[in-house]
C-alpha cells in the first residue's frame, strides 16, 4: 500500500514517520506530475489552509485530487486538511481560492481562537481513549447525514469520517499514538 503526503505547506513529514512505524510505503506529493505515479491513499496534513488551497489552485493539483476522492480514494484531512476537504467553512474565510469542497461538513476555522488555541486532552476516537493535540484548530459546526462522528471534546465534533474521508480537528501525528493512522490505513 502506498499513501501519498501532500507535501506543499505544514507538517507532512510527522505523517511520514506514522506511516513508517505502520509499515506503509509512502511519497510526497510537491507538484502536478508527482501526481501521476500511483497511490491507494492521500494525506492532507495540517499547516495554514488559505496557503494549502491556494496552492492546490496554483500548482494544478485541484482537479485531480479532487476526483480522485470523488472516485472513492480514501482521504485523511488534518487540522488545515479538514477545513481543506469541508464543503463549508464558516469562518475567518481571508480569500477566495476554493476548498475542495468534497466532505459534506461545516468547519468553523480557528474555532478556538488564533492565538490561544493551542491545548493538548486525551478523548475517545471511535470508542479509544487517545491524546489529541490542538494547535488554532477548528471544530466541526455541524455534518450532513452520512457523516459519522468519532470524537467530540466539550461538545464539539472533533472527528469525524463520511465514506472515504477521514479528518481530525487535532494532530494525531504529533504524538505517539498510531490509532488514527491505524484506522486511516484500514480504510484502504
Ligand atoms: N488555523 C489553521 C488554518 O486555519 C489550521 C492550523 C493547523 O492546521 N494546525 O488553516
Amino acid at each position: 500500500m502506498t499513501v501519498a503526503v501532500l507535501a506543499l505547506q505544514g507538517a507532512f513529514f510527522e505523517h511520514e514517520k506514522m506511516l513508517s512505524r505502520l509499515g506503509a510505503e509512502y511519497f510526497e506529493i510537491r507538484q502536478a506530475s508527482d501526481i501521476k505515479s500511483n497511490f491507494d491513499a492521500l494525506i492532507i496534513p495540517g499547516g495554514e489552509s488559505t496557503t494549502i488551497r491556494k496552492l492546490l489552485s496554483e500548482l494544478n493539483l485541484y482537479d485531480e485530487i479532487k476526483s480522485k476522492i470523488q472516485s472513492g480514494m480514501p482521504v485523511l484531512g488534518i487540522c488545515a486538511g479538514l477545513i481543506t476537504l469541508a464543503k463549508h467553512i464558516t469562518s475567518d474565510v481571508e480569500n477566495s481560492d476554493r476548498s475542495l469542497e468534497v466532505m459534506d461538513i461545516t468547519a468553523c476555522r480557528n474555532g478556538y481562537g488564533r492565538q490561544l488555541g493551542s491545548f493538548f486532552v486525551r478523548e475517545s476516537f471511535n470508542g479509544a481513549e487517545i491524546p489529541m493535540t490542538f494547535i488554532r484548530a477548528p471544530f466541526i459546526e455541524s455534518v450532513g447525514e452520512g457523516v459519522e462522528v468519532l470524537s467530540t471534546v466539550d461538545g464539539k465534533i472533533v472527528a469525524a469520517r463520511q465514506d472515504n474521508m477521514l479528518v481530525t480537528a487535532f494532530h494525531p501525528e504529533l504524538t505517539d499514538d498510531l490509532t488514527v493512522h491505524r484506522y486511516f490505513l484500514d480504510m484502504v
